[in-house]
């Protein structure tokens, strides 16, 4: 897996936190020589990610990016920003892993708000940067793509109309996406999480962090780090062997 990752350019959303942040660090311990591209909106943590990753590996490459991908005006100023021979020509893994619950409440009291910047970052966002990296694989009719859905967009919950939907189509986007794609060499997959303990455990409850432990009650949850061994075994196959749709559960989580 090493040799096969080695020297790869990768782009990571949502790097900043949980399980995106793993998955950074998690490439370069399995190839230290690996190229990241770090993309979330809080630089502060890419930074932080950035020292973290060089005190680990003298050989990886980072290049941190300021991204919101809810925002098409941002994603675009990303790619044209982004240096065109030493990274966006060389990008080899699309790992779009930027994603949020914003509030659980009932279909008829979410804030049109929060359902828009759900849609915004889960679908529209992954969606755009997706269409941004497909030329790019298919003029080298080579790439990875790797989306993150989750359980919820398997088995949906009262108060998760918004964010289980939106799960719900990352999935269908994937797998339509990876059909499409069937004559090329770009793999593309998709990995469904069930319960992993990060930020966005609490973010889902607006911060009571009771109610966020409370859900984790009977159950070890996943951590972060769990996800980023997944990711990086799906990214390390042969390239002909495309893991296409993985479900990742705790032990305990029925
Ligand atoms: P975190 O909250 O720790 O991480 C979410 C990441 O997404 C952060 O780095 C955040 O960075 C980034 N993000 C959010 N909105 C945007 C945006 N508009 N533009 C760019 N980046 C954004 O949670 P997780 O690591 O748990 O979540 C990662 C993915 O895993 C999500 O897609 C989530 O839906 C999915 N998932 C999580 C599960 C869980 O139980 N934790 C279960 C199943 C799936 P920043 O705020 O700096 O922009």
């Amino acid at each position: 897996v090493a040799k096969r990752l080695s020297g790869k350019t990768i782009l990571i959303t949502g790097a900043s936190s949980g399980i995106g942040r793993a998955t950074a660090l998690e490439f370069v311990k399995t190839a230290p020589d690996v190229r990241l591209i770090l993309a979330a909106r809080r630089q502060e943590q890419l930074e932080e990610l950035k020292t973290e990753i060089g005190a680990l590996s003298s050989a990886a490459e980072v290049l941190v990016t300021k991204l919101d991908v809810s925002d098409p005006a941002d994603i675009k100023k990303f790619w044209a920003e982004l240096p065109k021979e030493e990274w966006k020509d060389k990008l080899d893994i699309l790992v779009n892993n930027a994603g949020l619950v914003k509030g659980l409440e009932h279909v008829g009291d979410i804030a049109e708000e929060d359902v828009n910047i759900m849609y915004n970052t889960n679908v529209t966002g992954l969606i755009n940067m997706t269409q941004a990296v497909i030329p790019l694989f298919k003029a080298r009719n080579a790439g990875t793509i790797i989306n993150i859905g989750s359980i919820a967009g398997r088995e949906p919950y009262p108060g998760g109309s918004i964010y289980c939907s939106t799960k719900a189509a990352v999935r269908a986007f994937t797998e339509s996406l990876r059909k499409e794609l069937v004559s090329t060499r770009i793999r593309v997959a998709v990995i469904d999480p069930g319960q992993v303990e990060t930020e966005f455990s609490v973010v889902r409850f607006r911060g009571d962090k009771a109610k966020a432990d409370a859900v984790y009650a009977g159950v070890e949850p996943l951590t972060g780090e769990d996800i980023a061994e997944i990711v990086v075994f799906v990214a390390g196959r042969r390239e002909n062997v495309v893991v296409a749709d993985t479900l990742v559960f705790p032990s305990h989580q029925g």
